[in-house]
């Protein structure tokens, strides 16, 4: 199979990747120019565990290519994937199309035999019609079909969830289309790796749905969290016996800050959107979205509260600000609300992220950024840890607690116990979900 992929960030370059590893021939294509010379460079402008190892062999091979000409990607492909952004609109929380409907523009204007165009991108129900509209209007000749192929990696994981995929979605409406993407998922299909194929509409609900299922599993556990504080339970204890029955099932019940990332935040307002426009609110969604927003306003008093009720003149060090580990992701991360809201404060904040610094010094400024834990808790009189990077987990408590000034921990992900953490010389923990005692 001959395959264009159109946009190289982390869903676009991990597929393109992968596809080229399953032997298909595979153009990665980038309107950032910035990016295809570095990616032809063997440099991966993202940082995703093993992706660059994958891209060598595969550009070794000669599976694997980079271009900012879509034209020339497109020319005789069997199937071009469009995996753009879709981020939240200005002003009304919709999903914005812009890039989408645009690629779709320049991809018609590029077509020449049968191809499937592919939307891999999180779009709204009724945008692959809108892209076969596009298509149809700008080259009426064209002979194509359009296919809904969400795509559900996880970044930080990526490239496991897209070789070993719990499910693979593909909505088509031609037989042709079907056999092509049959085609270019074989080497899953052949693992046994279940392919639901399903309509446009269907494929494309899929996604959102699946999104604020997960977006509700997390606000649901966070908002029991602030109830266990004040009944005196743990939410640990509690996710994990509600999480053993098979019904509930124990992934995302993890109390934390909030969820962040470039999927829930902006899925959840585009589902709850789009209910709106067709008369059918999705209370549970948009209840889902306070609550989150809620979860992360709490974090910010928790914080407060544990210095005294001010933060002004204090220095706070910060573990992590990406939206979760193994990513340098930061968009919507829950580290954006309570940051600044800590400068803000009067706060002098020190940052430490194994991979956030480049994206963090730009959207955190007022902040410190050094290179290891021990260095940012130095004289400090508190301890946030916001993102459980694998780094984070095992510290010497007893070191930070020696060297600063306060030692309190506000341990927003549960990674330390108050007995291990007060038995190393912290006069205050405080977690999330878990009874305070003084
Ligand atoms: P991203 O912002 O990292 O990457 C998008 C890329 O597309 C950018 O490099 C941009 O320059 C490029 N681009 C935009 N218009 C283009 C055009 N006309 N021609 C060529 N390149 C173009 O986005 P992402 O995180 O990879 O997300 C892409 C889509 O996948 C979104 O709809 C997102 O919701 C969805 N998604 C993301 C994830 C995730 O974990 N990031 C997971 C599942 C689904």
């Amino acid at each position: 199979m001959k395959i264009a992929m159109i946009g190289t960030g982390y869903v676009g370059l991990v597929s393109g990747v992968c596809f080229s590893d399953f032997g298909h021939d595979v153009v990665c294509v980038d309107k950032m120019p910035e990016k295809i010379t570095m990616l032809e460079r063997g440099e991966v402008p993202i940082y995703e565990p093993g992706l660059d190892a994958v891209m060598a062999r595969n550009v070794e091979a000669g599976r694997l290519t980079f271009t900012t000409d879509l034209a020339t990607a497109v020319d005789g492909a069997d199937a071009v994937f469009i995996a753009v952004g879709t981020p939240t609109r200005r002003g009304d929380g919709h999903a914005d199309l812009t890039y989408v409907m645009a690629a779709a523009a320049d991809i018609a204007h590029a077509l020449t035999d049968y191809t499937v165009v592919v939307t891999k991108s999180t779009v709204p129900v009724g945008t692959n019609r809108k892209v076969a509209n596009v298509i149809r209007a700008t080259r009426a000749d064209a002979e194509f079909d359009v296919a809904s192929n969400p795509e559900f990696l996880r970044e930080g994981a990526a490239i496991d969830d897209f070789m070993k995929p719990d499910r693979v979605v593909v909505g088509v409406e031609s037989e042709r289309a079907k056999q092509i993407m049959g085609e270019v998922y074989r080497p899953l299909f052949l693992r046994e790796f279940p392919i639901v194929y399903t309509d446009l509409e269907s494929a494309e609900m899929i996604k959102y749905a699946a999104n604020a299922f997960l977006a509700t599993k997390i606000s649901f556990i966070n908002e029991i969290a602030a109830l266990c504080e004040r009944v005196g339970a743990d939410v640990k204890s509690v996710a994990k016996g509600m999480g053993l029955d098979g019904r509930i099932g124990n992934k995302f019940l993890h109390a934390g800050p909030g969820y962040g990332g470039s999927c829930f935040p902006k899925d959840t307002s585009a589902l709850a959107r789009i209910g709106q426009e067709y008369g059918v609110p999705q209370r549970i969604t948009e209840t889902v979205i306070t609550v989150n927003d809620m979860t992360k306003r709490r974090m910010i008093d928790k914080v407060m509260d544990l210095c005294g009720g001010s933060v002004n003149g204090k220095t706070i060090a910060v573990l992590g600000v990406t939206f979760k580990p193994e990513t340098d992701d930061m968009r919507d991360a829950p580290s954006l609300t309570v940051v600044p809201a800590l400068v803000g404060g009067g706060a002098h904040v020190r940052v430490v992220d194994p991979h956030g610094r480049r994206e963090g010094e730009v959207l955190l400024p007022g902040v410190d950024w050094v290179e290891d834990p021990y260095a940012a808790a130095e004289g400090a009189e508190c301890l946030l840890v916001l993102t459980e990077w694998n780094q984070f987990r095992a510290l010497d408590l007893r070191r930070l607690a020696g060297s600063m000034v306060t030692a309190r921990i506000a341990d927003l992900r549960n990674i330390y116990s108050r007995e291990d953490a007060l038995a190393a010389g912290f006069v205050e923990y405080e977690g999330v979900g878990r009874a305070s005692i003084s």
